[in-house]
Parts: structure tokens; C-alpha cells; sequence
């Protein structure tokens, strides 16, 4: 015979027989197999003790004075402490065995006299095993219950927090960009119907953002997981226009891959600082040009010779000043640019030239910090505004030189490219993007961390914030570039790789008669 499991041994096994010799056969078979065996000669006291200590399974004898096996199961099992115990009946030689009322009673088997040892034992071992397995689906059972409490409870409050939160809300499909659930806050700032928004297409709505950057920001959002704080402008179904922040993070929604966009509407807030930072610069303005007048009189001698001292000194606020100027200029030109007071005045113009034009300005200042600055001009004409082209492009050579160490290299270059070709499959359903020219500036600098490539093109958004006051930036280039590229209708981002260098590339449309 197999000998029992370890955990079987382990069984707590109650025998009520009050035939002493029975109970002696019974226990000395159990106690022999590794089981705990307890007996008692009364039906009551078996139940007293089932109650007070249950054990794994009752051999219940049914002939008993007082209280019969029958009248025992039958208080087992109405007692919640005992219910769940299985009772097996033993029927001693001569008894009448009622199956029937055995089963009733709520017996899970019985055993007749004349047993063998092997099948008392199999039938006990059946059904601890049965037990066992019945207990490990209860514990499950409840654990799986609570996860859904749980999960009910984690679901309410999302809900909750959903339709509650003051921050515009709206759960997007992954690839296709369409609205499956928005909140109030939402609707509120869209000034659409719940009805006129689910199952749409951002881009079916105009709510500002074509397919193309929905597929950039996808794609972002797919190497990064999360996207925090992306600027842009929203338009709502009055074609009113709102500054939002906008933070996104991949969700499984029922299986499917989906978008969670937070919106932070920032309009008012934005409407102030643009206020505040013009009317500063204003008012800075005159002073200023008084301040360099004065440093001009003392840089040119004309009130006397100044000290050595008194020179550096001088440098010191000539430096400052025209950092000051610089700042203040770029604060009121992007303003202008914004508020559309400045336009672009575009014309044919040679895209060969500008990149040319683009290196001589910036000759000297690579030559100061020793970067040798290489071109690869192409000839194509461009439709474009060709001083503010060449802003961009200068102050994008800037950054590279500045940002690069001496003995390195700059590239400026540019190629031809098939809109639909290049940006690829994304584009298609949406024709084919008209024929255009990448040009790219590249350097082998410190590079820029991927969560700062964005950010980098907003206002005073620098990777380091000590950069404009080390590197005499003022935090306003790259926004100016982003400016007058959107205003040519081209693209203007960055990639890089941090150690190794930047490639800032702008993609301008061709002239086409
Ligand atoms: P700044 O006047 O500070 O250069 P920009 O708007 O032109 O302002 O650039 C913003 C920030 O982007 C810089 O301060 C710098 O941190 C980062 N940056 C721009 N170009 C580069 C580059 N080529 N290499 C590394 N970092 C760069």
C-alpha cells in the first residue's frame, strides 16, 4: 500500500463508536497511517468536542444511546462551526444502514461492517483530499472577491476623480486618435456635446492639431510612455483659441491600447505673463538705450581715460547690457511675431544663398570657440522670408557652436524631400505633403536628454538653467525659430543622442510656380 501524503498524516480525524473494540481497531488503523486521531464513546460529547476543536473529517458510528449518528451529523451540519466537516457513517455489523438518511443528514459516504483496512483508508483519503480542494476554492473564491471589491472600489474613485477633476479630461484611442470618454471639464473647454465628441476623430473636430502631429506625438509618447506638459493651442467649437498644457500616459482600456490626455487650460494665465513680460520689456527699453549711451561715452574715452580696473569693469556691464538688449529684443519680437504684428514677407529665395549667408555670420564665432563649421548648401528656392529664414538658421548655428567643444565639427546642410516619402506611411489618407527642403544643423555637442527635446522649443525652456547665464543665451531662440518655422508652415524638431551631439532639423516648403 502507498503510504499516506505528508499532509494527510498531518489529518485531524475525530471517531465517535461506542463500541469500545471498534473505536480501538479504528484509531490503532488511523494512528498506524500517521493521522491524529481523537475518539469518544458519546455522540455528545463527539459534538462538543467537534465544536470546540473542528477536526478534519468524523467517523460517526450510528447506533449510540441518546443521541443516534444520525442526530449528531444532523447537529453538525446545522452548526456553522462544524457545517463544512465531512462525515463519514460506519454501520456496525447487524445495523441497518439507512443510506438514504445518512446522505440527508448530510453524510458524504458510508462505511458497512464487515471494512477493509485499504478501503476505509482510500475513502478517508478521498475525501480530505476533497475537502482540502473545496477550502482552497473558498480561500480563491474570496480572494478573487476581494480583488473585485478592490478593483471596484479603485474604479469608482478614478471615475470619481474623472468626472469631479477641474482639468479637462479625454481617453483617445492609441493609433487612430478617437475620443472614447471625456469628462465635463472637458466639454466645458471644447463647448462640445458629449454626443458631438465620442467616436470622432481629434483631427475631424479642428480642435488645432492636424493627424501629422497627433502621429509625432504618438510616436513620442510610445518611446517616452508618458508625455508631461506639451504646449499647444486648442481650438474650441467656437474657434476660439486656448493655451493648454497637455500630459498623456498610455492606459489599457478593456484590452485596448488607449490615450489618457489631461489638458491644463493655461489661456488666462499665459494672456498675464505675455502682458507682464511686454510691458517690462517696454518699460526696460529706455532705460536701456540711455544705459549703453553711457557705456558708450566711457568705452570711447570721451570723459576721460579709465583705469585698468576701471576697463574690465566696463566690459563687465558692456556684456550684460547687450545680453539685456538681446533679451528684451527677443521677448518683443516673438510677442510680435505672436500677435501676428510681424508678418513673414516671403519671397523666391535661394536656399544655396541663405545657408551660405547663414555660415559667414557665424564664421567668427566658430573660429572663437574653434568649431569648425562645415556646409553642404543645395540649390532649391525656397518660399520663404528670407531674413527670418536666416535668423533661424543663425541662431540654430549659435546653439551648436555654443554648445560644442573646441576641436569639434558643425554641420549646415540641407537635401530635397518628398514629403510623403519621408515622413512615411503616417501621411498617407491625408495626401501627400508638398515637395519640401530638410535642412539640418549638427553637432557633435553635449546633446540633449529625450524628455527636454520638446520643452526645449518653448519660451525661457532650457536643459540646464544655468545655460543662459553661462552660455549668454536668453531661453528665447528656439521658440523665435519654432515661430517663424510654423509661420512658413514647415516643421522644426530636434533629435539627439546625450555625449554624442544634436541634429536640429527644419523643414521649409519649396517654391512651386
Ligand atoms: P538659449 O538662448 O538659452 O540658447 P534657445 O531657445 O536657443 O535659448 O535654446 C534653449 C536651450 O536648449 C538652451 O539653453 C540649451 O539648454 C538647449 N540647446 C539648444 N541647442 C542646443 C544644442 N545644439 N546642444 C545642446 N543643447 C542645446
Amino acid at each position: 500500500m502507498s503510504k499516506p501524503s505528508v499532509s494527510i498524516t498531518k489529518a485531524d480525524i475525530l471517531v465517535i463508536d461506542d463500541t469500545p473494540e471498534n473505536l480501538h481497531l479504528l484509531s490503532t488503523m488511523l494512528t498506524e497511517r500517521g493521522y491524529k486521531v481523537r475518539s469518544v464513546t458519546k455522540g455528545l460529547t463527539g459534538l462538543r468536542g467537534a465544536q470546540a476543536a473542528p477536526p478534519d473529517l468524523i467517523l460517526l458510528d450510528i447506533n449510540m444511546p441518546q443521541m443516534n449518528g444520525y442526530e449528531v451529523c444532523q447537529k453538525l451540519k446545522d452548526d456553522d462551526r462544524t457545517r463544512e466537516i465531512p462525515v463519514i457513517f460506519i454501520s456496525a455489523l447487524g445495523d441497518v444502514l439507512d443510506k438514504v438518511r445518512a446522505f440527508t443528514v448530510g453524510g458524504v459516504d458510508y462505511i458497512a461492517k464487515p471494512f477493509q483496512v485499504e478501503e476505509v483508508l482510500a475513502r478517508i483519503e478521498n475525501h480530505l483530499t476533497t475537502r482540502r480542494l473545496q477550502k482552497q476554492l473558498q480561500t480563491q473564491n474570496l480572494q478573487l472577491q476581494q480583488e473585485i471589491r478592490e478593483r471596484q472600489q479603485a474604479e469608482e474613485k478614478f471615475t470619481k476623480a474623472f468626472r469631479a477633476s477641474p482639468n479637462p479630461i479625454a481617453i483617445t484611442t492609441l493609433f487612430e486618435g478617437r475620443f472614447v470618454e471625456v469628462n465635463p471639464s472637458f466639454l466645458r473647454m471644447s463647448g462640445y456635446t458629449r454626443e458631438e465628441i465620442i467616436g470622432c476623430l481629434a483631427a475631424e473636430l479642428n480642435l488645432g492639431f492636424t493627424q501629422d502631429s497627433y502621429h509625432q506625438a504618438i510616436q513620442r509618447l510610445q518611446e517616452t510612455e508618458a508625455l508631461q506638459n506639451h504646449e499647444f493651442e486648442f481650438r474650441t467649437q467656437s474657434n476660439e483659441t486656448r493655451i493648454v498644457l497637455l500630459s498623456t500616459e498610455l492606459i489599457d482600456l478593456c484590452g485596448d491600447r488607449c490615450v489618457l490626455n489631461i489638458f491644463n487650460d493655461i489661456t488666462e494665465r499665459k494672456r498675464l505673463e505675455n502682458e507682464f513680460i511686454s510691458l517690462v520689456s517696454h518699460e526696460l527699453r529706455t532705460p536701456m538705450n540711455s544705459m549703453i549711451g553711457a557705456l558708450d561715452l566711457l568705452a570711447t574715452g570721451q570723459l576721460g581715460a579709465l583705469t585698468e580696473q576701471g576697463q574690465q569693469v566696463l566690459n563687465i556691464a558692456i556684456t550684460n547690457t547687450e545680453r539685456l538688449v538681446r533679451l528684451v529684443n527677443d521677448i518683443l519680437d516673438l510677442e510680435r511675431m505672436k500677435s501676428g504684428k510681424i508678418t513673414m514677407q516671403k519671397v523666391k529665395c535661394n536656399a544655396a544663398d541663405l545657408l551660405t549667408q547663414a555660415t559667414e555670420a557665424m564664421q567668427g564665432m566658430a573660429n572663437q570657440a574653434q568649431v569648425q563649421l562645415i556646409t553642404e548648401p543645395v540649390a532649391a528656392d525656397l518660399w520663404a522670408d528670407p531674413d527670418r529664414i536666416l535668423q533661424t538658421l543663425t541662431n540654430l548655428l549659435s546653439n551648436a557652436i555654443k554648445f560644442s567643444e573646441p576641436g569639434s565639427a558643425v554641420w549646415l546642410a540641407a537635401k530635397m524631400e518628398n514629403g510623403k516619402q519621408e515622413i512615411g506611411d503616417r501621411e498617407q489618407g491625408l495626401g501627400a505633403a508638398p515637395p519640401s527642403l530638410r535642412i539640418h544643423v549638427r553637432d557633435q555637442g553635449r546633446g540633449i536628454p529625450t524628455d527636454k527635446l520638446h520643452t526645449i522649443f518653448e519660451r525661457f525652456q532650457q536643459v540646464d538653467a544655468s545655460d543662459s547665464r553661462k552660455k549668454g543665451g536668453t531661453g528665447l531662440g528656439l521658440a523665435i525659430c519654432r515661430n517663424i518655422v510654423e509661420q512658413h508652415n514647415g516643421r522644426i524638431w530636434a533629435e539627439s543622442i546625450l555625449g554624442q551631439g544634436s541634429t536640429f532639423n527644419v523643414i521649409l516648403p519649396l517654391y512651386r510656380n
